[in-house]
């Protein structure tokens, strides 16, 4: 298909756009108003921007085949979309791109397929939101594995595509780990996958490991068929106060070596927790004097886990204060303190978020060079993350000079055997500093894959790899 000039007027073929994504889902599923469409044109930081010729929402995975048909047939860049929460600006369209865009939501592919309790897996609509997926698992005895605060808004398709994380990833692994199946759509409208949830199979490339976090370029995820866990009912949740970031390292191998209910360890530093206690108008549990790091722990299990916590706790010569609860109101306030502060951040500014993971023996240097680089080029960092995974989101307020923060961040990063995208994937925030963690022979590896099932470029150009 010869690519059409970017200055070329679009008026009549937008006309046809709409015409004939109307005859597919009907005209109150083709968006075309300035004003509705305009929230899907932005992103939840504020951060990426851009406009579209229309949003259509394919109510079926026949209805989105059709779809992206049209849209490789007329030439029309296709930006699929879920709930929105996206923080790489990979979810809505590119500003100054040249040839018109239309979103595709998948907010309305939401069904929820009955819970199969002995496989204890679920096939689920990609449109279905995290919470959606928890819900419905729990009324049949069992839970999601994965969650994090988005939870309400971020759907199971971007998930996928982003190969989300979250505060679960300790114990049960990431997005990635829990597709046993997957349903999709390729750019010219081919069905692919399997939803049958086969836990053994080796018949050649594994579509789900494929399209998992391959952030909307290769395919449209439709369906998913996803594992379960069980549903630990006895929870306790701690907040825990440590002079540095060494000490919090010295407090995670403890806990992962004797801890067996570990469900989640999160970091807090300083600024992030005065950050949100500020924003929720509310008093940390623990007290704050010479306290470097925080350390939020939940243990979940059918028994109640608080004596084997507990007993970490008590022996830890490193522990400087702890707040401990189950359930209730005071686990839920303290909750607060990891689950909103990226929601504080947001409230303070329009933030230049680095999605970064060191191993854990090196964060406390990995935080010493983000806050020199941002003492240099001007800025104020608000730092926090999933201390299991040595994953710290690097948000910065103001930034004076992003690009120059990113150049060496990211480049310390990748020096110390970190990576650039730890959970919020590379986006088209993080596609200048691709190569210092793939090589020229594996960049080229993914750009003959996205060839090979987009050879149009009609799904997500710009995204993950710099647009051609
Ligand atoms: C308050 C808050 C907290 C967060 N915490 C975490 C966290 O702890 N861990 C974490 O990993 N992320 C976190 N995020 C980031 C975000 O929620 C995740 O990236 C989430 O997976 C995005 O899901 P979504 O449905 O909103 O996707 P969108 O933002 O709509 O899209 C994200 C990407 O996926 C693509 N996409 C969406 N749906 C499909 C589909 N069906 N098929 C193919 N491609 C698709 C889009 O094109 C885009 O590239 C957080 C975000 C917020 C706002």
């Amino acid at each position: 298909m010869t690519p059409r000039p970017a200055t070329e007027p679009v008026t009549g073929l937008v006309a046809e756009l709409v015409g004939g994504l109307t005859d597919i889902v009907g005209a109150e599923h083709v968006l075309v108003d300035a004003d509705v469409r305009a929230t899907y044109e932005v992103d939840w930081t504020r951060r990426y921007r851009g406009s579209c010729a229309a949003v259509v929402r394919p109510g079926s995975t026949a209805e989105m085949a059709a779809v992206l048909r049209r849209c490789t047939e007329l030439d029309i860049t296709a930006v699929p979309q879920g709930g929105n929460t996206g923080l790489v600006g990979g979810g809505v369209p590119r500003s100054g791109a040249g040839a018109p865009a239309v979103v595709v939501s998948t907010l309305r592919l939401t069904s929820l397929g009955p819970v199969d309790v002995g496989a204890a897996q679920v096939t689920l609509g990609a449109g279905v939101t995290l919470a959606a997926w928890r819900d419905h698992a729990r009324a049949a005895g069992l839970d999601a594995p994965i969650d994090f605060a988005a939870r309400d808004s971020a759907t199971i398709g971007g998930a996928i595509a982003t190969n989300a994380g979250g505060s679960r990833v300790v114990r049960f692994g990431t997005m990635r780990q829990q597709v046993m199946g997957l349903e999709a759509v390729l750019a010219d409208g081919s069905v692919i996958g399997s939803l049958s949830g086969l836990p053994k199979e080796t018949v050649g490339i594994h579509l789900p490991s494929l399209l998992s976090g391959s952030e909307g370029t290769l395919a449209i995820v439709t369906a998913a068929r996803l594992r379960l866990v069980p549903w630990y009912r006895r929870t306790i949740t701690a907040m825990i106060a440590v002079a540095d970031l060494d000490d919090a390292v010295t407090l995670l191998g403890r806990l992962r070596g004797t801890v067996g209910s570990l469900d989640a360890v999160e970091l807090v530093l300083p600024e992030a927790l005065e950050l949100v206690a500020a924003h929720v108008g509310s008093t940390p549990p623990v007290s704050a004097t010479g306290a470097g790091a925080f350390v939020l722990v939940d243990c979940a299990a059918h028994d109640d886990p608080s004596d084997e916590l507990t007993a970490v706790l008590g022996d830890a010569a490193e522990v400087l204060d702890a707040a401990v609860t189950t359930e209730g109101p005071a686990r839920e306030h303290l909750l607060i303190f990891r689950d909103r502060i990226t929601e504080a951040i947001n409230a303070a500014g329009v933030p230049f978020k680095l999605d970064v993971a060191v191993p854990v023996g090196r964060l406390a240097e990995l935080l010493e060079v983000a806050h020199r680089s941002i003492d240099r080029h001007g800025g104020r960092l608000v730092p926090f993350g999933h201390l299991a995974e040595g994953n710290v989101h690097l948000n910065v307020l103001d930034p004076g000079d992003p690009t120059a923060i990113a150049d060496e961040v990211l480049g310390a990063v990748a020096a110390m055997g970190g990576t650039i995208s730890a959970e919020h994937g590379v986006g088209i925030a993080k596609t200048p500093w691709l190569h210092l963690v793939r090589t020229p022979a594996e960049l080229a590896t993914m750009s003959a894959v996205k060839h090979a099932l987009d050879p149009t470029g009609t799904l997500n150009p710009g995204v993950l790899q710099p647009a051609t």
